[in-house]
């Protein structure tokens, strides 16, 4: 049976003096204080000192005084700051005094008066984002402390509701009732994911008459009352202060978020917790109507202590259930920053983004989304819809990994600048980054982006070589500096006389036929090289090669122009920003299952997991050769947060097996593909491995082939919310490069929907 009853012990004003004089040796005046189950007398020493006189009926409530000592000492070990009563001992060094009265025996406690004002009339938002400051110190403080008495159930607790609820009966109007009915009922069904959140001892009962504010606008200046903590969900605490301001009518539906908006800020809540909080607060209001009504019945001094609150809970609650949960959580995931602040549709019209960044800024889909958060394989649009995402290969272990979250955002509170100190960070990383590499691969030098990284790469080859000219692969991307940039025939550059493409090869295993020919169009290439009066320097090669149409060439092909290059004094340059880290499922490095090996890797995109990073990896010597010749350095390059990133990137690759997810999943998805494209005649030919994987779209023509793709993605995208890309030369390949995380479920999805609009 839950304890709903009140009553306070009665001690006279005479009696207090007593106590305070012999066991504390004050003399004091002594006067009533408002107190639900304790009765509690406020002490004035004649010197200007205050006290609290708190005595607790040993039968009604028995420990609660050694209760209220004991969390009142933890605080004041653990958090000075927080605005709470000290304990003042008896002469004799005691916490508590004990008083045998007619039978009956009480406990009293002495504490530190504080004074302050409480809140009255509409709460301002100042005053709001103060008690969240105050609510996230208070359960900081209270983060490690557990005593035993913590799991007795209280009637208060929002979980007891469902014990709640047989009062209904007494309940009006009858809307109240039916609405009162629901909320346990959905709060019952909430039980198993509340036991999930994160638990602690929290004060349990911050309503405003627990907290008093400085008069001169400094913030909440005392925390009164712990005799309803409870361990429970972090997230109660503010959820119980939320639904009490409201039923007081101290604020409103819109302002009541502030609250969280400070709390969030040094107790970081989550996304479930946040959305928790509408049956929460709808909780706390049916457990108010339904306690007050038995003690309507019962004990009405009891009710009469519930006056203020009870009286607005029905309106209140009936304002909440209009309002709805689904605005009202949105609302306060923004102010929890949950997710990002979703600024209204408007904000984020298309003219507004031409005339910030340029018509030209590019735009992927038909219907352009704004996607505000991102979990796993998954994107959320500012709608707070699920969209599959089958492209993005930044978010190399998902998006949002926690791992790589708290590493980058451990390591950027506590030191992120240059790199012009010793860390030991980035030492570590790129030990562990060049760990298998092949041997001569053996330095890092650390960039921001990828073209930052080939950039560097072709100046290193440059320098070793003593050439100028570039292989690379046709309708290559390696990104966009003013060098890199004709590394890049898609860039709009004018054609660089000593860049030189070569055709790409086909998917699969070659024919001996098909490998001389390759080895033949490098030969030929280098000759074009040469009537230009240039030498190749390197070649380029993203082992994906994903923007020439996404091909799985077998290892020969990679060896055959390797050696051809090699032999005209060329390097090469392994691009791995698309294929790197896992994705070919079979290799780590994906230049190995091209059968190459590079004298210079470059890095990008994966990394960071969306942290900006660029990396080159090549010999000591090289690297050394280079920074005598340059002095090479970069402000943000290899940052003690990039390195944090990128070992939690590595952390999580190990620790999820994903390389190994890539290898299955990808085997799984190109099976899914090949089957669905084998009953539509516009689907052709399924290309690549791992996680990055590629099908071709037929038409009538290269025109109606593009435009046939151009409609699948956007179908994909509008109708289904799976995000794929187009690839390729003729813009007809369909480009599915999801994070790792990606599963066999996922693919089904995928596979499914891609078969309906195939069918449409
Ligand atoms: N190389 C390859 C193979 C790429 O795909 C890209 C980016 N798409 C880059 C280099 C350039 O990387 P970033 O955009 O980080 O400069």
């Amino acid at each position: 049976m839950l304890a709903l009853r009140t009553s306070a012990p009665a001690f006279s004003a005479a009696e207090a003096e007593r106590i305070a004089r012999d066991d504390y040796g004050i003399g004091v005046a002594a006067s009533p204080l408002s107190g639900e189950r304790d009765c509690n007398l406020r002490l004035q020493c004649a010197d200007g000192r205050q006290f609290v006189l708190k005595i607790v009926d040993d039968e009604l409530d028995p420990g609660a005084a050694a209760r209220l000592v004991a969390v009142l000492t933890h605080l004041a070990e653990i958090s000075p700051e927080l605005p709470v009563s000290r304990l003042i001992p008896t002469q004799t060094g005691d916490a508590l005094v004990k008083i045998r009265r007619d039978g009956a025996v009480y406990s009293a406690v002495l504490m530190s008066f504080l004074s302050g004002e409480h809140l009255h009339g509409t709460a301002q938002a100042l005053q709001l984002r103060q008690i969240g400051a105050t609510l996230a110190l208070t359960t900081r403080a209270l983060q490690g402390y557990f005593p035993a008495s913590l799991q007795q159930p209280l009637a208060w607790d929002p979980r007891q509701l469902p014990q709640l609820i047989q009062y209904a009966g007494d309940l009006q109007p009858v809307q109240a009732r039916a609405a009162v009915e629901s909320v346990a009922q959905t709060l019952k069904h909430s039980l198993p994911t509340l036991r999930g959140f994160r638990s602690q001892a929290i004060h349990g009962d911050c309503h405003p008459r627990n907290l008093l504010f400085s008069p001169n606008g400094g913030g909440v200046c005392g925390v009164l009352d712990f005799g309803d903590m409870m361990h429970a969900p972090l997230i109660f605490e503010p959820a119980i202060a939320m639904a009490e301001l409201l039923m007081e009518g101290l604020a409103t539906l819109t302002s009541v978020g502030a609250i969280l908006q400070t709390f969030a800020q040094s107790q970081r809540l989550e996304a479930n917790e946040v959305g928790a909080l509408f049956d929460l607060i709808a909780a706390r209001h049916a457990s108010t109507l339904l306690i007050s009504a038995w003690r309507t019945r019962h004990d009405r001094s009891g009710a009469a202590a519930l006056d203020s609150s009870a009286a607005g809970a029905w309106n209140s609650l009936a304002a909440l259930l209009g309002e709805g949960r689904e605005s009202l959580t949105a609302h306060w995931q923004a102010a929890a920053c949950t997710v990002p602040v979703a600024r209204g549709a408007g904000a984020v019209n298309l003219q507004r983004r031409h005339r910030l960044l340029g018509a030209g800024a590019e735009l992927f889909y038909e219907k352009p989304l704004h996607i505000v958060r991102g979990e796993g394989v998954w994107l959320y649009d500012a709608d707070g819809r699920a969209h599959l995402d089958v492209y993005n290969n930044v978010p190399h272990v998902g998006h949002g990994h926690p791992a790589v979250v708290a590493a980058i955002a451990r390591q950027s509170a506590a030191l992120a600048t240059h790199t012009r100190y010793l860390h030991p960070g980035i030492l570590d990383y790129a030990e562990e980054l060049m760990q298998g590499l092949p041997p001569g691969l053996d330095a890092c030098i650390f960039v921001n982006s990828g073209s930052e990284a080939n950039d560097v790469a072709w100046r290193l080859a440059k320098m070793a070589s003593g050439h100028e000219g570039a292989l690379i692969m046709d309708h290559a991307y390696h990104g966009i500096t003013d060098a890199v940039g004709a590394l890049t025939p898609g860039s709009g550059q004018p054609a660089a006389p000593w860049v030189v493409a070569l055709a790409p090869p086909t998917d699969g295993a070659l024919t001996g036929p098909q490998l001389l020919q390759a080895e033949a169009g490098a030969k030929n290439a280098i000759g074009s090289l040469k009537q230009r009066g240039v030498a190749p320097a390197a070649w380029f090669i993203d082992s994906a090669l994903t923007s020439s149409g996404i091909f799985d060439p077998a290892r020969q092909w990679g060896s055959a122009i390797e050696r051809t290059v090699r032999a005209a004094g060329g390097l090469v340059v392994a691009d791995e920003v698309q294929f790197g880290l896992g994705r070919a499922g079979s290799h780590f490095w994906s230049f190995e299952r091209r059968g190459l090996r590079p004298d210079i890797i470059t890095l990008g995109k994966p990394v960071g997991n969306g942290y900006p990073m660029g990396i080159v990896i090549a010999g000591r010597d090289l690297i050394e050769s280079f920074q005598r010749k340059f002095g090479f350095f970069s402000t943000f390059g290899g940052n003690a947060v990039a390195a944090a990133a990128g070992s939690a990137v590595l952390r999580v690759l190990r620790e999820e097996k994903l390389q190994a997810n890539a290898l299955t999943t990808g085997e799984y998805l190109r099976a899914r593909l090949a089957e669905v494209a084998s009953r539509h005649e516009q689907l052709l030919e399924t290309r690549g491995c791992g996680l990055l994987q590629g099908l071709t779209v037929g038409g009538a023509d290269s025109n109606a082939a593009r435009s046939n793709a151009r409609r699948i993605v956007n179908r994909l995208a509008a109708e289904h919310r799976i995000l794929i890309g187009t690839e390729g030369p003729g813009a007809n390949v369909l480009k599915m490069r999801p994070p790792m995380s990606f599963g066999p479920q996922h693919a089904d999805q995928l596979a499914a929907a891609l078969d309906a609009v195939a069918s449409a």
